[in-house]
């Protein structure tokens, strides 16, 4: 019996060994890229519910390694975190962001505003608003939203306070992201001075089929309202979905519906192409 156990530790052992190996050697893939300024973004519309027009877009993260694949925003995220180089790497979507924007500029007579995300970590570097600022030079920090989850608010809220004052001081746009999912309320959110609330893509995909959602997207909306704040439901995919949103008054929608993230080339050609300067 003991001999039994033995095999299946070795066994186990074994199989912890070959996943830790696998993890430290995407982190080493994933360190080199970010290295070589490999990753890229991609951009997905925001809709304006009423007209139907695009007027923003998120900023989404992307890695493709030529051995790993496709690597998810959720995974390489975390190991950037992990390692400390997430502001690193904020800096370099602000970058590619900033280029797309002046290319935009010169090419369009209206372009849509721009949501970058960002992470709690970011905010620990000293010199964030400055490298910010520097980052995008030319362009306005008004053409820029960003989002900030409620959870990495609150991971040094008084830290994330002076901060966020700053940034917005400069006149970026504050959106506080996967709203609902926290647990503070508007009320201290307020202090932040956000600018928008993005509803979280859970309660926008359960809203038609369970009551307690719908509820607390029409509340959410109509505080948001009553506070002026701008709303943006995520992860629309169905019509029955934006036109409940539309009807409830909210501002606009992000999700598959209206269109997938793509490549900032394929979104010109999606997107801007009639408004040509
Ligand atoms: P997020 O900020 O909540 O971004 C929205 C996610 O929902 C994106 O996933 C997007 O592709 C996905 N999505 C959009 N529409 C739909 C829909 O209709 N249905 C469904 N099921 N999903 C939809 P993605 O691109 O995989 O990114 C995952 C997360 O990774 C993001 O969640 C964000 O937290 C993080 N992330 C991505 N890029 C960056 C970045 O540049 N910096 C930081 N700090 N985080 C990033
Ligand atoms: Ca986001
Ligand atoms: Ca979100
Ligand atoms: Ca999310």
């Amino acid at each position: 019996e003991a001999k039994l156990h033995e095999l299946s530790f070795c066994i186990f052992d074994e199989q912890l060994e070959r996943k830790v190996s696998a993890e430290r050697h995407q982190t080493e893939r994933f360190l080199a890229a970010l290295e070589k300024h490999e990753l890229t973004i991609y951009l997905q519309p925001q809709i304006d519910l009423k007209s139907g027009e695009c007027v923003g877009a998120e900023v989404l993260c992307r890695w493709f390694d030529q051995e790993l694949g496709t690597v998810k925003p959720d995974v390489f995220i975390d190991i950037a975190r992990k390692q400390g180089v997430l502001a690193e790497l904020g800096i370099q979507v602000l970058s590619k962001t900033t280029e797309v924007l002046r290319k935009w500029q010169r090419d369009y007579e209206a372009i849509p505003k721009v949501s970058v995300n960002v992470g709690a970590q970011q905010f620990t570097s000293p010199e964030i608003v400055e490298d910010f600022l520097y980052c995008i030079r030319d362009v306005r920090p008004e053409q820029i939203t960003l989002e900030i989850t409620e959870s990495d608010l609150m991971v040094d809220p008084v830290l994330a306070l002076t901060v966020t004052r700053r940034l917005r001081d400069h006149g970026f746009k504050l959106a506080i992201d996967d709203f609902g999912t926290g647990y503070s309320s508007l009320a201290y959110l307020q202090q932040f001075a956000v600018d928008i609330l993005k509803i979280d893509i859970s309660f926008v995909q359960a809203m038609l089929r369970d009551e307690q959602s719908k509820t607390l997207v029409n509340t959410i909306i109509a505080m948001a309202r009553s506070l002026g704040l701008e709303t943006v439901a995520e992860g629309v995919e169905t019509t029955e979905q934006a036109a409940l949103l539309k009807e409830l008054g909210c501002h606009f929608g992000q999700g598959y519906y209206f269109g997938h993230p793509v490549s900032p080339d394929d979104f010109e050609k999606q997107w801007l192409a009639d408004k040509k300067a």
